[in-house]
């Protein structure tokens, strides 16, 4: 195939977050604070806090599950895209991690909506059952677990709702069959797009917005 479209430059990414998807102070703040406090800077990107918005809207999201807080800055972009009465649940095993996001919800004014639970991931979305259904799952903590997230999400999250995986270009590496980088991290993400792709209740596209993320809507009837 030949590629189409408009290859993204530096100067179109600022027009779009610029115009698009700005941080509001908070926002703009947490990183920097969390990297202090020994946090890797692995967070998203403001596009992707701003396209995570407008899928939930379109897909009249009111209550979601994130999996992997990190210090709460993609948790934030998607509590505020949930209606006042909305809810987001966000599974994090990292104690430090529980601890800024919780911190970081607070000084958003999102403490009513958000909820962090402190667990592995595997662990807490084997017992969500009573909680489901889920208008959303957004997966990104631990690669090698993606299909077994999926495999639990499928089961959580309602028709016409979205499954959502970060990272799924695996640093621009998704595609390569002897990769430089790491092997295991590739081939999980690598499986995850698989999965996507063909899991016959899912509608899926690897969307390459910032590291890729691969969005899947769970069909209807
Ligand atoms: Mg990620």
């Amino acid at each position: 195939m030949v590629m189409k479209g408009t290859p993204i430059t530096e100067e179109l990414f600022d027009y779009i977050v610029d115009t698009f998807a700005r941080e509001d102070d908070l926002l703009r703040t947490m990183p920097a604070e969390a990297h202090r406090r020994g946090v890797p800077m692995i967070h998203i990107s403001p596009e992707q806090g701003k396209f995570l918005q407008v899928l939930m809207n379109a897909a009249g999201v009111r209550k979601a599950l994130e999996i992997g807080s990190l210090f709460g800055y993609s948790t934030i972009w998607m509590a505020r895209a949930l209606p006042a009465d909305g809810k987001l649940i966000s599974l994090e095993v990292n104690p430090l991690h529980v601890q800024l996001t919780s911190e970081n919800v607070k000084r958003a004014g999102l403490a009513e909506q958000v909820e962090v639970r402190q667990g592995k991931a595997l662990d807490l979305l084997a017992s969500l059952d009573a909680e489901a259904p889920f208008d959303l799952a957004f997966l990104d903590a631990v690669k090698d677990e993606y299909v077994a997230y999926l495999d639990q999400v499928l089961r959580l999250v309602r028709p016409g709702g979205l499954i959502i995986g970060d990272n799924a270009s695996a640093n621009g590496e998704v595609w390569q069959s002897a990769p430089s980088g790491n092997g295991s991290y590739i081939r999980a993400l690598r499986a995850f797009n698989h999965r996507m792709a063909t899991d016959p209740r899912l509608t899926s596209l690897l969307v390459p917005i910032s590291d890729g993320m691969c969005v899947g809507v769970v069909k209807r009837g």
